[in-house]
C-alpha cells in the first residue's frame, strides 16, 4: 500500500559535542522516506532549490522513494542549523531555520497520489497540512500527523485544525505539553485526544515513546545505545517505522500499534547512529529483524500469573 509522505527535504548544520556536518542531507521528508522504503511504497512530495544536489534525488530513487513530486523552485533549499549539549544529547537548540523555497511551497498532487490509502504529513507548516488534506480524492485509510513548536507556537489555529482530522499523531513530550496547556502528559494525552486523533505517539528522545490508544497506553523503551552520533531525524525515522507497519501489514488493532512502536523505536535507534540518512542506508531487513528481537529480550520478563503471589518461590 503506497504511503504519501509530505514534508520538509533540506540541508542541515548540526552541531554535537562530538562533531559537526555542514549542509548534510536532512528533512521530515527524507528521514521518513529512506526509513519507509523498506517497508512499503512511498511516494515523496516535497520541495527543493536550484542547489538541490542531483546525487541526493539519485540516493532517494535509489530506494525505490517516487520523487516525481519532488517540486524543484528558484531559490535555495530549506536550511535547518541544531546544536545538542548534553553527552546524552536528549536536549536541542535550533540555531537557524531559513525557509528559503519552503516560503512559497505549495503542494500539488498528481491524481494518483490523491488516492493514496496512506497519508503522513511531515512536519511542515499546518496550512499547507490542511491543504494537501484537501486535495486528497477520498480520506486515507490513514491519516498521520507530525508537528513541533515551531508551529505550535506560531501556527496554533491551523495545527488544531488538522489535528481534528488526523488518526495517529506524532509529537515530542514537552511539544504535548505545550500543544495541550497542560503539565501532567497523561492529563495532556487525554485533551489531545479529544481533539480528534485516534492514538497518540509521544516520543520522549533517550527515553522511549508512550502510545495513547483508546483507553490503553503502551510504552516502548529507546534501544539503549552506547554511541549516538546525531539524533536529528529520530522522529521522522520512528515515524517511517511505525507507519511502515501498518502500511505493510494493515494491522490497526492495539497489538499491531505496538508492534508498530516498536518497529519505530527500531528505526529511531539506527537514525541516531550516524549523521543524515547515512546509517539507514546500510540496513538490511536482518538487520532490523535482530533489533526487533533484541527490543523483545529487552522488555520481556516473567508474568504474574492468575492467583499466584509475586514474592513466592517454589
Ligand atoms: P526531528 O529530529 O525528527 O525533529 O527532525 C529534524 C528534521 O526536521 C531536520 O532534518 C530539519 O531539516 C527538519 N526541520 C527542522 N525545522 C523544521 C521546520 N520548521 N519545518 C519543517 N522541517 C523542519
Amino acid at each position: 500500500m503506497t504511503v504519501l509522505v509530505v514534508g520538509s527535504v533540506a540541508y542541515d548544520t548540526i552541531k554535537t559535542p562530538a562533531a559537526s556536518r555542514e549542509d548534510s542531507l536532512g528533512g521530515s521528508a527524507t528521514y521518513f522516506s529512506v526509513g519507509i522504503s523498506r517497508f512499503a511504497p512511498v511516494s515523496l512530495v516535497a520541495v527543493i532549490g536550484e542547489d538541490f544536489q542531483e546525487r541526493h534525488i539519485e540516493l532517494l530513487r535509489s530506494r525505490g522513494v517516487d520523487v516525481s513530486g519532488l517540486q524543484r523552485e528558484q531559490g535555495k533549499t530549506f536550511r535547518w542549523a541544531g546544536e545538542y549539549f548534553s553527552a546524552d544529547l536528549n536536549s536541542r537548540t535550533t540555531l537557524d531555520t531559513q525557509l528559503n523555497v519552503f516560503a512559497e511551497f505549495s503542494p500539488s498532487l498528481s491524481a494518483e497520489q490523491r488516492r493514496s490509502p496512506y497519508l503522513f504529513l511531515a512536519n511542515i507548516d499546518p496550512e499547507l497540512q490542511l491543504d494537501v488534506l484537501d486535495q486528497m480524492e477520498r480520506r486515507p485509510d490513514l491519516v498521520a500527523l507530525d508537528s513541533m513548536n515551531f508551529w505550535i507556537d506560531g501556527k496554533r489555529d491551523a495545527l488544531n485544525k488538522v489535528v481534528a482530522n488526523a488518526d495517529v499523531l506524532f509529537m515530542d513530550e514537552g511539544e504535548a505539553r505545550d500543544f495541550a496547556c497542560e503539565g501532567n502528559l497523561v492529563t495532556a494525552a487525554r485533551k489531545i485526544m479529544a481533539m480528534g486523533p485516534s492514538a497518540l505517539v509521544i516520543k520522549q528522545g533517550a527515553h522511549g515513546v508512550l502510545v495513547f490508544s483508546g483507553d490503553t497506553v503502551f510504552s516502548a523503551p529507546a534501544f539503549p545505545l552506547d554511541h549516538v552520533v546525531d539524533p536529528t531525524g529520530a522522529g521522522d525515522t520512528f515515524a517511517s517505522g511505525f507507519i511502515g507497519y501498518i502500511a505493510a501489514t494493515g494491522d490497526k488493532t492495539p497489538e499491531g500499534y505496538r508492534r508498530a512502536a516498536v518497529l519505530g523505536s527500531v528505526m529511531g535507534s539506527f537514525c541516531v547512529q550516524d549523521f543524515s540518512v547515512d546509517k539507514l542506508l546500510t540496513l538490511s531487513m536482518q538487520d532490523i529483524e535482530d533489533r526487533f528481537r533484541a527490543f523483545s529480550q529487552l522488555t520481556a520478563f516473567a508474568p504474574l500469573q492468575d492467583g499466584g503471589s509475586l514474592l513466592t518461590r517454589n
